[in-house]
């Protein structure tokens, strides 16, 4: 069972880089003790395998390169990791490995993390790697959970972790509504800072959870709720630390004394920022990102919808609206049981059994809530002034009216802690900390998604929700999809909650991401983001014309890598070094990630 020291307070923003807001500390606190209430293991277990040491050099030639690196950095600025690995939570997450783990927690962990404190640090960090061939994976906060958190892909990775002393906000522009961070910036951060200045007329774009780092979430194309929530199409401008140690500055920054980085993204010439974005081609050391004018009022509101079959008839009426405008945000169509996990409280608050909760209990469960029963929830945000409200929410009425059974939830009936009003504060640009409860439905609770990208049509939806039902009711876990419709696309985000801490439960959650993927593929559905140990299986998905993207990823990644020291496999791009070695996971590869081997060092190519 949990011990009491777990429940110290949650770090505050003005004490860690990663803290929580001062105004967010009672809801952290609360949602700090929902989750050790259900931890049925120590935070800390004792190492079975001892350090990580990556393959390729000797545990004594790698604590000498360490030595040479602690000269370079400081002593304290690089940290061997030999403790005990430690889970922690949202808000007080490890960086040496994934907590969320759904493969053996001792698979993917780094041997040391270091923490540069400027380019020129994560320059000699990379230089370092290469002279070594030390694998080196680029962390900005580390809480991409549900797809690895802080984990790198090759055991024994050194993490760069550049979020704890590269975390500056070095401008906001008020008048062109733009932003040049570092990558140890979250969204909690940003906010506050433009709150603290008085910039009224600014917001800030932010996902279902704040505590992530821009950076990361927008190299890793991360979503958030406001209409400028695809962040990799709002930023604009990088520097990039390449793997072998040179700097760019894409777009408008290679223009020196330039004043549009900025303003414009794409400079001259080829638009190289892609190849930065979901791959190992180079590490962001600073950003620049379009911030959202404020709209001058905004309205949430809710939609319940009786039926599972009313999912392809809503999408359809969904679509010409969501083109159109109309409906102005990425909006969320979720399964009502994500409704009922997300008040916090353990599924055996509900149910005691094996296998999927079944629907009556469900049913029954949201018809004491405020919402009352129903099967999907579709949470929406109108903005502007009144009238431009009223016209645009008078036609959403009308058309979601026109499924029978279709309710519209008046806000003024809901409690201040209903979720709703967590939805509503996000599509305004406020931060907040309520999405995780729902991982509390499992003890230990941790996550996974599969997250296909399908047309905002009908039949796409109900194929995908049909072929997610079946594989989830073969693996006896609970369904939790929601839908997040884009201008012209949905994601399809299904969340697994598991308990990390059995394997059992572990292994059936990853045979029925396997299976999804590989029905998905075959149907010609692509995910748009992926785990570490998916990785491999995804970008497989992405076979046209005899795997030809691959091939060029792999020249692109052999010529900036050549001695493939940055981030192996992540996205599933391996470099020469590790090919060919059985570093690839997928069905079938076994429950390890390691490859036997890589090619032998020889001269270090630079
Ligand atoms: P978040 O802070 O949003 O939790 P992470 O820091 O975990 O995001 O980053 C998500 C993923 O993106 C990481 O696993 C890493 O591979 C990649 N990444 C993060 N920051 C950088 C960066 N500055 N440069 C290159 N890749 C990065």
């Amino acid at each position: 069972m949990s011990s009491r020291h777990d429940l110290s307070p949650t770090p505050t923003l003005s004490q860690s880089h990663s803290g929580i807001p001062e105004r967010l500390l009672a809801k952290a606190t609360k949602a700090k003790s929902l989750v050790y209430e259900t931890r049925t293991t120590p935070n800390s277990v004792p190492r079975q395998r001892g350090i990580a040491i990556p393959q390729g050099i000797s545990q004594h030639r790698f604590f000498e390169a360490l030595d040479e690196l602690r000269e370079e950095l400081g002593t304290q600025h690089v940290e061997l990791n030999d403790k005990e690995l430690r889970s922690g939570w949202y808000m007080e997450h490890p960086n040496t490995h994934d907590m969320m783990n759904i493969v053996e927690q001792e698979e993917l962990v780094a041997s040391a993390v270091v923490y540069p404190a400027c380019t020129e640090d994560v320059v000699k960090i990379v230089r370092w790697a290469n002279k070594y061939r030390i694998p080196i994976f680029p962390i900005s906060m580390g809480r991409n959970l549900g797809y690895g958190g802080a984990a790198p892909r090759v055991r024994g990775s050194v993490t760069v972790d550049l979020g704890r002393r590269m975390n500056k906000i070095l401008n906001i522009d008020p008048d062109d509504h733009t932003c040049l961070i570092e990558p140890g910036v979250s969204f909690y951060a940003l906010f506050e800072e433009v709150q603290k200045k008085g910039y009224t007329h600014i917001w800030v774009d932010v996902p279902d959870l704040g505590g992530g780092s821009i950076v990361g979430n927008t190299v890793d194309r991360g979503v958030g709720y406001t209409p400028y929530g695809d962040h990799w199409a709002c930023h604009s401008g990088l520097e990039v630390v390449l793997p072998t140690g040179e700097v760019i500055r894409t777009g408008m920054g290679a223009l020196p004394g330039n004043n549009t980085w900025q303003t414009f993204p794409y400079g001259f010439g080829p638009y190289s920022d892609g190849i930065f974005s979901q791959s190992n081609f180079g590490i962001v050391t600073k950003m620049g990102m379009t911030l959202m004018p404020n709209p001058g009022g905004y309205e949430s509101f809710m939609y319940t919808f009786q039926k599972e079959e009313n999912l392809a008839p809503l999408i359809e009426i969904i679509r010409p609206l969501r083109i159109t405008n109309i409906l102005e945000n990425v909006a969320q169509l979720r399964h009502c049981l994500q409704t009922l996990a997300v008040r916090g409280l353990p599924r055996t608050t509900y149910f005691g059994g094996h296998g999927p909760i079944p629907q009556s209990i469900i049913h029954e469960e949201l018809e004491k809530m405020p919402i009352g029963d129903c099967t999907w929830v579709y949470y929406g945000m109108s903005y502007g002034p009144t009238h431009i409200r009223k016209y645009k929410l008078d036609i959403i009425d009308k058309e979601f009216k026109k499924i029978a059974g279709a309710r519209k939830i008046d806000p003024t009936t809901l409690p201040k802690d209903e979720y709703f009003w967590s939805r509503d504060r996000i599509a305004a640009g406020i931060p907040d900390l309520e999405e995780l409860l729902w991982v509390n439905w499992m003890p230990n609770g941790s996550h996974v998604a599969f997250s296909p990208v399908s047309p905002i049509k009908g039949k796409d939806a109900e194929r995908l929700y049909e072929l997610a039902k079946k594989r989830h009711a073969e693996a006896g876990i609970d369904l939790m999809p929601a839908f997040c419709v884009g201008l012209r696309e949905m994601h399809l985000i299904v969340e697994i909650v598991f308990d990390s801490k059995d394997a059992e439960m572990r292994k059936k959650a990853e045979i029925c991401l396997r299976d999804m993927i590989d029905d998905a593929a075959a149907l010609g559905y692509g995910e748009y983001r992926t785990h570490l140990v998916l990785m491999d299986q995804v970008a497989a998905t992405y076979s046209w014309n005899d795997n030809a993207l691959m091939k060029f990823n792999e020249r692109l990644k052999d010529s900036l890598d050549p001695n493939g020291i940055l981030a192996p496999g992540r996205c599933g791009i391996w470099p020469e070094r590790y090919r060919g070695h059985g570093w690839e996971m997928g069905k079938g590869s076994g429950a390890g990630s390691e490859g036997i081997g890589v090619m032998p060092a020889g001269e270090t190519r630079l």
